[in-house]
């Protein structure tokens, strides 16, 4: 009996004092790699969570996705030039933050590029007529928001919505949101390039998280940075863009002239939330270094690092955002 008992006690107590066992799962989603790392007392505990958090990625693709022809997103391109359209509090929240951004940065973070960007997505140049007859159906001011009634009203016909820019980094706070509900808080959810990252693993003071850019060598980092309790994401053209006539065009787009960005340009971004980490990586690849560094200066949420052909500049909140001593 005392054995029994003693035992039972001192298990639990060892497990906890250890933090728990590493577990780590992938699955597709968002046209990615969802993949999770965390720390649980047991297998069932963590398969429990893994499944919660995949299946709150997999329902938050269903809303935002411009893949798919059925997604509340696409749907709502359908039909809400006819009239406002009540959206999920989920497809809310992303166009208000996507507006917010917009707002921010004169119009170089844009959601409604989506006409644009489908031309790009094409692997070529896309003809000055073909984006002169995209242009219309872009911009962010036709998007109307009323958060009374959380309807959404496109003032043109034919725009098309795309999160490709800030789905991600919102999947991943949701899917890290949903862990800590069943109980995991030592947990990374990394989507690509946005991370979203919560209480350090057991004994250490963060997560180690390297830094990709197109001026690392290969195989090495530009930075390796140890974080907990925030999210960090890096935007860049390392794998995605089209060349052409001696130019490389990335999958980023500048608003201004619906074209890819050529001049090099790899940003992390530091927040507090996925979101606006995703978002900011993004629009601050197009605003580019200068413009870049005094719109995150303004913010006390967020912090970014700037990796181009003449070198590295870093917000001055960068280095204390990620200090986890
Ligand atoms: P990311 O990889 O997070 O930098 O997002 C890039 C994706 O966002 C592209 O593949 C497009 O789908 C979309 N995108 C491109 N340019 C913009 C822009 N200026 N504003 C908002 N989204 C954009
Ligand atoms: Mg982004």
């Amino acid at each position: 009996m005392w054995k029994r008992s003693s035992l039972g006690l001192l298990l639990p107590l060892l497990l906890n004092a250890a933090g728990g066992e590493r577990f780590e799962r992938a699955q597709p989603h968002m046209g990615t790699l969802f993949r999770i790392t965390l720390y649980a007392d047991s297998e069932p505990a963590a398969t429990q969570a893994f499944e919660a958090a995949f299946a709150r990625v997999a329902e938050l693709d269903a809303i935002l996705s411009d893949y798919k022809d059925d997604s509340e997103a696409m749907r709502l391109c359908r039909t809400a030039n006819t009239a406002p359209v009540r959206v999920s509090e989920e497809l809310f929240t992303v166009l208000a933050a996507a507006r917010q951004l917009s707002e921010q940065t004169g119009g170089a973070f844009d959601v409604t590029l989506g006409p644009v960007i489908r031309l790009w997505r094409k692997h070529r140049v896309p003809a000055s007529e073909e984006l002169a007859a995209a242009s219309p159906r872009c911009g962010y001011r036709n998007v109307v928001l009323d958060p009374a009634n959380r309807t959404v009203y496109l003032r043109r016909p034919d725009m098309l919505l795309d999160f490709g820019a800030i789905a991600k980094g919102y999947a991943a706070d949701e899917a890290l949101r949903i862990l800590r509900i069943h109980g995991i808080t030592r947990a990374l959810v990394a989507a690509s390039g946005d991370l979203a990252i919560g209480d350090a693993p057991p004994g250490q003071s963060g997560w180690r998280v390297g830094i990709d850019s197109f001026r690392s060598p290969a195989r090495q980092y530009t930075r390796i940075l140890t974080l907990r309790n925030i999210a960090v994401s890096t935007s860049g053209d390392t794998e995605q863009f089209v060349e052409s006539g001696g130019n490389r065009y990335s999958h980023i787009v500048d608003p201004h002239t619906n074209l890819g960005l050529t001049r090099r340009i790899g940003v992390s971004v530091v927040a507090r939330r996925g979101i606006d980490a995703d978002s900011l990586a993004t629009a601050l690849s197009v605003l580019g270094v200068e413009r870049g560094l005094r719109l995150i200066d303004r913010r006390s949420d967020a912090a970014a690092l700037f990796v181009t052909a003449d070198g590295e500049r870093e917000s001055s909140q960068f280095r204390e955002m990620t200090q986890t001593h």
